[in-house]
């Protein structure tokens, strides 16, 4: 083999393991497409607001989906349903394998789970109904009033609250 083409091959190996290397990872929205996307992820809640519910920085994407709105899975994967009155309310959590990253997916301040631990799910499977469980709630006239949305996160590698990374980032 002369050298020119050894270089040649060289390159393409080189350009192929760098492709490799890059996340192939898109996830389908987790609602359907006429719902409106409210709270991005990051630093968005005004200051009195943050105060009141203890929490600066948004570790998800907000969709404004009125009760009973369908979840659908964002890959085909295993899910996990849990309950926590104070904070997700009822939520699932998918755990969603690609190549070179591992997505938890938490759908939370559910209406109703239609899965159980450990369903292994299909890709666009409606999963649940949002609803405005555990601390969905927004300030209106002074009061705190019941704010139905579905806070997605995505947590990467981990299911740290820390791991939070941008969901729209995988859209
Ligand atoms: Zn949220």
């Amino acid at each position: 083999m002369c050298w020119l083409t050894e270089k040649i091959r060289s390159f393409f190996q080189t350009k192929k393991t760098g492709q490799d290397k890059k996340e192939p990872t898109k996830v389908i929205r987790p609602v359907p497409s006429h719902i409106q996307e409210g709270i991005e992820f990051g630093y968005k809640y005004p200051p009195e607001i943050a105060e009141l519910i203890g929490m600066e920085f948004h570790r998800g994407q907000d969709y404004l989906a009125p009760v009973g709105t369908p979840c659908f899975a964002t890959k085909g994967s295993i899910v996990n349903v849990y309950d926590d009155v104070k904070y997700f309310g009822l939520y699932v959590v998918e755990k969603v394998v690609l190549e070179n990253v591992i997505l938890y997916c938490y759908f939370c301040h559910l209406k109703e789970a239609l899965v159980k631990i450990g369903d292994q799910v299909e890709s666009g499977q409606t999963i649940a109904y949002t609803g405005a469980s555990g601390s969905a709630t927004r300030l209106e006239g002074g009061n705190m009033v019941a704010h139905p949305h579905l806070h997605f996160e995505v947590r990467k590698n981990s299911r740290a609250s820390s791991a939070a990374v941008d969901p729209l980032g995988y859209m």
